[in-house]
């Protein structure tokens, strides 16, 4: 497939400049993929009393979503990452400060691991930082069932339905808790499920995402390439509809007589006629159950590329919902009725440049670093030390049951701060290597240990033992990544080696390293590798190798080995 591009690294950037030109009120945040209200970008005159806003985004490769949003009566800002890929914890706080005033600022996430841990910890950071920021993550995807064999549900189209009420709500002057609990309602409530007919392509590869064989069609699949849950033969419009309706109300019951809103989204490649054709069936099915419709809402909303195909979002509104779906919104790209009939937050911008606003400036910069703390700090170069020694051994692992990024990542964070060490008290040290992790590590691994280490830096901070520190560091872990020990993740170590942490770094090791092997047996029900099934078995989780590893490198220096 022949594509419009220059560069696979400014992509993205390129493509968000070019819709800052057309849609009135946008700004980028400086040289970043993060688009925001100029008028709701916050200044020492405004932060008392703008409403709250609302922030969203996630990888690129979905677009109009999630920056053709960012308007008045939606979205008060996007962030956005690579094509698939989740933004950094970084960008995702900046984007926070950026907009956030008093009011607060609420977090609207598709449930993916990279986001949910990026923006959580995010979240987790401003509110550190004394700002009001709540988080909802949306996991519309029926497809997948609810057995707990993988991640949980995705996120998928139904999340724009959630942006509008919130968005709606907030610039009608909501406080953060109503906004938060109509997001959360509305994304308790959704129901979504695709059908692809042909795959997308990788604008920097030309990889196409899948293969969907001749005369087939597939069920139920993601918004990231990933396959569906079954391949079935393709059909006419009207029994495929009837066969997304019936898993979707089957999944979650339409309480009687609730009429319904319904999403007909285009993936990216499917011209508006056939959707209209699909919406006109899916309302057939529906009407067939005894389900009435109170709107019907069809465009390419939340895309995948250029995948051929089309889900389909059923959400029982309450009138209170429907009300806020009906408000005006300046998004030229919400497919509503009523939609740019408020006025836009700005004009056109006349001239060939998108317009930006600075990067807010870093309340954390000037922080005390304390009095020195030599073995601490030669215990943080020699675990660092460790991870690069390992740099081989740990892609390896990742290779057999993730994408083989791990040891590369954890290397990149090692030398982060290796290259350009600090001195200070434990707790300084601890948080300027949980800062340095996540700015030069993404994926999952990178939020989860600047969360560990923040979590082991607060332990300190009050005083707490290494003990202590440790048990802090797996408890933030689990908090953000919401893993449980038998899940084949880094926490299948960390549990055992803070519960060994009162018998000395040899007793710890010991716990970790048994806990990282009984990996293998298992199959890992969290992150990643929870896709790969039975591929996994057999092969220790690399993350919790990694564990093992670096506690090595403490042990090996405490002990003067
Ligand atoms: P990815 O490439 O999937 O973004 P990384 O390669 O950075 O992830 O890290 C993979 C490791 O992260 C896994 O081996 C596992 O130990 C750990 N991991 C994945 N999900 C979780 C989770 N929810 N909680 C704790 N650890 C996790
Ligand atoms: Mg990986």
């Amino acid at each position: 497939m022949p594509k419009f591009r220059n560069d696979a690294a400014t992509f993205v950037r390129e493509s968000l400049e070019g819709l800052a030109l057309s849609q009135p009120g946008l700004a980028l945040l400086q040289d970043r993929t993060t688009v925001v209200r100029a008028d709701r970008v916050v200044t020492d005159e405004t932060r008392a009393t703008v409403p709250v806003a609302v922030l969203s985004g996630g990888g690129a490769g979905h677009e109009p979503a999630h920056a053709g949003f960012v308007a008045q009566g939606m979205l008060t800002a996007a962030v956005s990452g690579g094509v698939f890929a989740s933004p950094s914890v970084d960008e995702v706080l900046d984007g926070i400060r950026a907009v956030t005033g008093e009011a607060g600022c609420l977090l609207v996430v598709k449930s993916y691991t990279g986001d949910r841990l990026n923006f959580g910890l995010a979240a987790q950071l401003a509110r550190d930082e004394g700002l009001d920021v709540e988080m909802v993550v949306v996991g519309d995807d029926v497809a997948l069932g609810d057995s707990d064999s993988h991640a949980g549900a995705r996120g998928l189209a139904g999340t724009l339905l959630v942006h509008k009420v919130a968005g709606a709500a907030a610039d009608a002057g909501e406080t953060l808790q109503q906004v938060r609990d109509r997001a959360q309602h509305v994304a308790d409530r959704l129901a979504t499920m695709g059908v692809a007919l042909g795959p997308g392509t990788q604008p920097g590869s030309g990889e196409q995402t899948f293969e969907v064989e001749e005369g087939k069609v597939e069920l139920g699949l993601g918004i990231h390439g990933e396959p569906g849950v079954a391949q079935v033969p393709h059909r006419p419009a009207d029994e495929l509809a009837e066969e997304l309706v019936s898993r979707i109300v089957d999944a979650r019951p339409v309480p009687d007589g609730t009429p319904v809103v319904l999403l007909v989204n285009g993936l990216g490649g499917t011209p508006p006629a056939e959707l209209a054709v699909l919406a006109r069936a899916a309302a057939r099915a529906l009407a067939s159950r005894g389900i009435g419709l109170s709107r019907v809402y069809q465009g390419a909303v939340m895309t995948s590329l250029e995948m051929a195909g089309a889900s389909l979002t059923v959400l029982p509104a309450t009138p209170d919902e429907l009300d806020l779906l009906d408000r005006p919104t300046a998004a030229l790209a919400w497919p509503g009725a009523g939609s740019g009939a408020g006025a836009g937050a700005g004009q056109p911008s006349a001239s060939s440049q998108a317009p930006e606003v600075p990067v807010p400036a870093d309340p954390t910069a000037d922080v005390d670093p304390g009095e020195a703390d030599p073995r601490t700090r030669a215990a943080v170069d020699a675990a660092c030390r460790a991870l690069l020694d390992a740099e081989r051994e740990l892609t390896e692992l990742d290779r057999v049951v993730g994408d083989g990024d791990l040891g590369e990542a954890l290397a990149r964070g090692a030398r982060a701060w290796l290259d350009e060490p600090v001195d200070g008290e434990a707790a300084y040290l601890l948080r300027t290597l949980s800062a340095r992790f996540r700015r030069a590590i993404g994926g999952t691994s990178g939020p989860l240990y600047a969360a560990g280490l923040m979590g082991a830096a607060g332990a300190l901070g009050d005083g707490g033992s290494w003990p202590d520190a440790l048990g802090a560091a797996v408890e933030a872990v689990r908090d953000l990544g919401g893993a449980s020990p038998g899940d084949g993740t880094m926490v299948d170590a960390l549990v055992p080696a803070a519960v060994a942490a009162a018998d000395g770094w040899d007793a710890v090791l010991a716990a970790a390293r048994e806990g990282a092997d009984a990996t293998r047996e298992g199959v890992s029900r969290k992150g990643r590798a929870s896709y790969v099934g039975d591929r996994a078995k057999g092969h220790p989780d690399p993350g919790a190798v990694a564990v093992a590893t670096w506690l090595t490198g403490i042990r090996d220096e405490v002990d003067g080995r």
